[in-house]
């Protein structure tokens, strides 16, 4: 690999954590982090990496989730590239106490990680990927607000005595609300000017503060539209007419489901890529879980982590320009016609369907190229 293209910053160390967690997460982490290697090469940057356990190896390793001593590493990061956590045995077996997902909560909840980002953007090659019809989908570009701190996930929780009753309270604050919602109104001033907030506020009291409070909020930004949608027609009108939306603002569990279901605006998980960040500190993951139905086969699409990488380049240290190499790269990459099972549709030759390291080396072997082209502009 050609090695400092373009010499800049050299003062620039940062600290970044890779989490690789459970299944597929480990295989697609190490085809981020390669292209952060490589970004760090050609632009002339030090990254320092560094790797910590978390999920259902750290529990086999620690006993727990999220062990101290990965929480003290995290804490002294610059940004973290996350894979995924989770194996069959806890989704068989939901009674077992100690579980994955709590590393998952206990970190966003102990960096102080409050909005999940997550850009549904289409890319053009794959128009044909989604199950949705090409004409709706063409041109869909939403960035959802996710709150992650609070709501069912947090609430209390429990079963009653005659353990034929079970709860889960659903519960916001104020300035939990009104923190996020600054977060997407910001984001959007810089893109069409439209928020679309999703809530049950005809049912849920959760709800109805969540409204009121974005509401206040959206006063602060009257170049903002500021429109409601409760969480039944959201979802429905998402499929229906994607393009009908810029920046959408939502609790935890709403969001969860509705980003999900967005995936498939961009054609598979393997695609989409987020970030969680609070006041400091950034996480960066795709938005896809551990897969054990295609884990150690090694055809996992890679292409979310490494967007996921391009969003820490942008977001955490503010290299734009290193992070349009890598999306472009991502893009000349599929322009090619290289594609992982997930995104293959029936026109796409054999021998262009590629593994998880064959389908990273064609990225980095674009990075190259549209990094060289950068240094020959400059
Ligand atoms: P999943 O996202 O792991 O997989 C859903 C489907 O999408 C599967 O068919 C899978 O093969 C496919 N898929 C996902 N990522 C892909 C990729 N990169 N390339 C190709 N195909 C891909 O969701 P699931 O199957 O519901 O959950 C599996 C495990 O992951 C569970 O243990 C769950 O708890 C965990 N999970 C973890 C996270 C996280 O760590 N953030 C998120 C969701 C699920």
């Amino acid at each position: 690999m050609a090695s400092g293209l373009i010499t800049r910053d050299k003062e620039m160390k940062k600290r970044i954590t890779i989490l690789p967690g459970d299944g597929i997460g480990k295989e697609v982490t190490a085809e981020g982090k390669r292209v952060l290697q490589s970004i760090a090469e050609l632009f002339g940057h030090e990254f320092e990496f560094k790797e910590g356990l978390i999920g259902h190896e750290a529990i086999e390793k620690t006993g727990v989730a999220l062990p101290d001593e990965t929480l003290s590493l995290l804490k002294k990061s610059d940004a973290i590239l996350f894979g995924a956590v989770g194996h069959p045995k806890y989704d068989n077996d939901p009674t077992l106490k100690v579980r994955p997902e709590q590393g998952l909560l206990k970190m966003r909840k102990e960096l102080g990680l409050y909005a999940n980002i997550r850009p549904i953007k289409l890319f053009d090659e794959l128009l044909h990927a989604s199950s949705i019809k090409p004409e709706i989908l063409k041109g869909s570009d939403i960035l959802f607000f996710r709150e992650l701190t609070g709501d069912v996930y947090f609430g209390d929780k429990g079963r009653k005595d005659d353990g034929n009753t079970a709860y889960d309270l659903m519960i916001y604050q104020r300035y939990e609300i009104e923190r996020i919602a600054h977060k997407a109104f910001q984001a959007a001033q810089t893109r069409k000017k439209k928020v679309t907030s999703v809530d049950k506020a005809n049912v849920l009291e959760s709800s109805r503060l969540w409204r009121e409070v974005v509401q206040q909020v959206g006063k602060a930004y009257p170049d903002v539209t500021l429109e409601h949608q409760f969480i039944d027609a959201a979802a429905m009108k998402l499929i229906q007419n994607p393009r009908s939306f810029d920046v959408v603002l939502t609790g935890n569990l709403f969001g969860d489901i509705l980003t999900d279901e967005a995936s498939q605006i961009a054609g598979s998980m393997g695609m989409l890529a987020s970030a969680s960040v609070g006041d400091s500190i950034g996480l960066y993951e795709p938005i896809h879980g551990s897969a054990h139905d295609i884990t150690g086969k090694g055809i996992a699409n890679p292409l979310a982590s490494i967007l996921s990488a391009a969003f820490l380049l942008d977001i955490s240290f503010g290299l734009k320009e290193e992070s349009e190499t890598v999306i472009h790269a991502v893009e000349a990459t599929l322009k090619n016609g290289f594609r992982t099972t997930d995104i293959a549709d029936n026109k796409i030759s054999k021998e262009n369907i590629l593994n998880t390291t064959q389908m990273g080396n064609k990225v980095l072997q674009q990075i190259e190229k549209v990094a060289s082209k950068q240094l020959i502009k400059q």
